[in-house]
């Protein structure tokens, strides 16, 4: 089975890629390194570079290989840089899924799994947050994927292509043998901002926000680890492979740490003391996120392997002692 794997360079297409190859799938990369690496990338799969949104591009590589499912993770996905330049997320990120879908549409490829997210609800109504939520987003990136969702369930009404949403909470951690892991320029994500501060490369970490109801006042989120994250996405091929229907997926692990909590359970792996101040709130950050997630492991049959946070930290931290410097510059 060939699996075309858009965004397969960046930090949660790379781990996909690399379980999807280990678990014996052929596997396609297309790719622009706008945001990720030609490096990351598993040397067993094919890689093509080039932008979704380039529809002749995107032609010639589903007419070069014989595609069965599509896995798509090729987006902008910071929230603060969304709320400044709104239309570059709708851009990139709904159209192209357009572009996307009306390809795989000519190529009669019928199923795809793509990355959603908890930003597709926006401020929670209950906790935690059921797939049957109202979905509400409160900034521009999560707009532009609650639209790509929508998009998704006409396409399969007009022309049956099924799909499945994965709408992940907050994703950390790194292959357990250091060798791919998460490298963003620049980094906006609380664990490798942590462990960039505890590294020595930055004096601090900041906490957004002290004044939170919240059990200590700093946000509370859901993590799982990367590398279930990309199981969940083999499970989620298996699933339409077998005809099912489209649906949406919640992947959480329904329990909460705060920032603090993060900040502790980080300096406990690393045994670094990690200086952090308070700040002032980020706009757009709600209170408290955690998925009900069940509905993943009863239907698709997940079962996250990594339940602790420190376990999840102690893998990104083992990427980052290895490779101080990510992927390198000129790395691409
Ligand atoms: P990432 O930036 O590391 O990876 C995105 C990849 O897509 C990069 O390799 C980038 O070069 C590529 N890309 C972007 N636009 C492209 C285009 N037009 N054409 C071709 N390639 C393009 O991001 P990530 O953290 O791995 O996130 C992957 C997906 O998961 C994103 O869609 C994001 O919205 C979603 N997501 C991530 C998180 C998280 O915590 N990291 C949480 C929820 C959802
Ligand atoms: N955060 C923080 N300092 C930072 C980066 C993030 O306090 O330098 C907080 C952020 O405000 C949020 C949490 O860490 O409460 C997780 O943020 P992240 O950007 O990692 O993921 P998000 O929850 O936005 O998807």
């Amino acid at each position: 089975m060939t699996v075309l794997v858009l965004g397969g360079a960046g930090y949660i297409g790379s781990h996909t890629v690399d379980r999807l190859v280990e678990k014996g799938f052929d596997v396609a990369v297309v790719d622009n390194l706008v945001t990720g690496h030609k490096a990351a990338i598993n040397s067993k799969a094919r890689f093509y570079y080039g932008d979704v949104r380039d529809t002749s591009f995107l032609e010639q590589v589903f007419t070069t290989e014989k595609i069965d499912s599509v896995v798509h993770f090729a987006a902008f996905s910071v929230v603060p840089e969304s709320m400044r330049v709104p239309l570059k997320y709708f851009d990139n990120n709904t159209a192209g899924m357009i572009n996307l879908l009306e390809v795989m549409e000519r190529h009669n490829v019928k199923q795809i799994v793509f990355s959603s997210t908890a930003a597709t609800y926006g401020e929670p109504k209950q906790i935690p947050i059921k797939e049957t939520d109202p979905q509400v987003p409160t900034n521009p990136y999560g707009e532009s994927k609650l639209a790509m969702e929508k998009i998704m369930h006409w396409a399969d009404l007009a022309s049956g292509i099924k799909f499945v949403a994965l709408r992940y909470f907050n994703v950390a951690g790194a292959k357990a043998d250091g060798s791919i892991g998460e490298d963003h320029h620049p980094e906006t994500h609380l664990v490798p901002i942590i462990l960039q501060v505890a590294a020595g490369e930055r004096t601090e970490l900041k906490i957004f926000g002290a004044d939170y109801p919240t059990k200590d006042g700093t946000n509370v989120r859901d993590y799982v680890h990367v590398v279930d994250l990309a199981d969940a996405h083999i499970l989620a091929l298996a699933y339409l492979a077998k005809g099912n229907d489209s649906d949406a997926f919640n992947l959480g692990s329904a329990t909460g740490f705060s920032n603090q909590e993060i900040l502790e359970a980080a300096r406990k792996v690393t045994g670094q003391p990690i200086p952090a101040t308070m700040a002032p709130r980020r706009p757009g950050d709600p209170a408290t996120l955690i998925a009900a997630s069940d509905k993943a492991r009863q239907t698709l049959g997940w079962q996250p392997q990594y339940d602790n946070i420190e376990d999840i930290i102690r893998t990104a931290w083992n990427w980052k002692q290895g490779h101080p410097q990510g992927y390198g510059e000129g790395a691409k």
